[in-house]
């Protein structure tokens, strides 16, 4: 007779395993990383739960706590999703959003807003927030991320750094990043970059852990494995973690 696992043990020893796949220590405690779909994702570090643009609806966010920081990148709908946002429980939450967003933000939505442009740093609940230009290449009035409108992001988290790059090309601020330990690198054309571009980047500036996120593009998902590839015959030590962001 074959021994038969029931399918709910099954599932949570299957859910248990892809969350600690997720987990990154840090010297304050583990971090948690929850992909949840596009550019959006949250982190639960030192008992704080941080969500990144939240968009796609409240269904990607159950299970989470509320947050006590929201980070929003961009101006467009898929990073600042109003009809999201009002959805989820955001009374507590510290914003920490470009000038642009905030200009869009519903007082009634957000009370506690700290705006930061591009090169600026601030603190929030003990995590360090730096923000990073985000932009298109060549830069144009016309392009779909202008420089100084948006912002890319560096946590510092504990010893951990963790740069999300918010919509972007391979643009110097990204290539000269320094010491991140894991990177949510952006790849969909024609807003962002291609795999290429992408993997040339991370290869130079080398963060530990990469996940491509944000790879939905005019042509359907990017091919991150074939990114994987790209990374790993340049380095074989930089980990890609492929998620399925696009359930
Ligand atoms: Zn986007």
């Amino acid at each position: 007779m074959r021994f038969k696992l029931p399918v709910f043990v099954f599932l949570s020893i299957l859910s248990l395993y892809l969350q600690a796949q997720d987990q990154v220590k840090t010297d304050q405690g583990t971090l948690e990383l929850h992909p949840i779909t596009h550019g959006t994702l949250a982190l639960i570090w030192d008992d704080k739960t941080i969500y990144v643009d939240p968009y796609g609806g409240a269904r990607g966010f159950e299970g989470l706590k509320a947050p006590d920081i929201i980070l929003i990148t961009d101006i467009h709908g898929d990073h600042l999703d109003i009809p999201t946002l009002e959805k989820l429980e955001t009374s507590k939450a510290k914003w920490i959003v470009p000038e642009a967003v905030a200009a869009k933000l519903p007082k009634e939505l957000a009370a506690d807003v700290t705006v930061i442009a591009n090169g600026a740093k601030t603190t929030a609940l003990g995590v360090e927030i730096e923000a990073i230009p985000m932009y298109n290449l060549p830069q144009s009035d016309d392009a779909f991320h202008t420089k100084g409108r948006g912002n890319g992001y560096v946590l510092t988290m504990g010893n951990k750094r963790i740069y999300l790059s918010g919509d972007t090309e391979d643009i110097p601020e990204m290539r000269t990043l320094k010491k991140i330990d894991i990177a949510f690198v952006c790849m969909n054309l024609p807003y962002t970059m291609d795999i290429h571009q992408a993997a040339s980047a991370v290869l130079e500036f080398k963060p530990k852990i990469v996940y491509p996120y944000h790879y939905r593009g005019q042509g359907g998902l990017s091919d991150v494995k074939k990114f994987e590839q790209l990374v790993n015959d340049g380095d074989e030590s930089i980990e890609v973690r492929l998620r399925n962001w696009y359930p």
